[in-house]
């Protein structure tokens, strides 16, 4: 059986995504936070700006910027 390790806590799970269960909630929370900023504010705001008006770490937002559902509201 292949772990992975959590994105974001670092704990070790057994599923394909890329943060554990306990972190999956958190996740899609600031996921939809993030595109509530970007259908507000648009994308041209700097990761730094984003990520104090968001509270989303810039190592998150470099992450949920890389996948397709977040690119299409760009
Ligand atoms: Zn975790």
């Amino acid at each position: 059986m292949e772990l992975n390790k959590c994105f974001r806590c670092g704990s070790f799970f057994a599923t394909n995504n890329v943060v554990c269960p306990k972190c999956m909630a958190k996740d899609n929370l600031e996921l939809s936070t993030l595109k509530n900023y970007l259908e507000q504010n648009g994308s041209s705001n700097s990761i730094d700006s984003i990520s104090s008006a968001t509270g989303i770490t810039p190592k998150n937002l470099n992450r949920f910027l890389s996948y397709d559902d977040v690119k299409k509201s760009l």
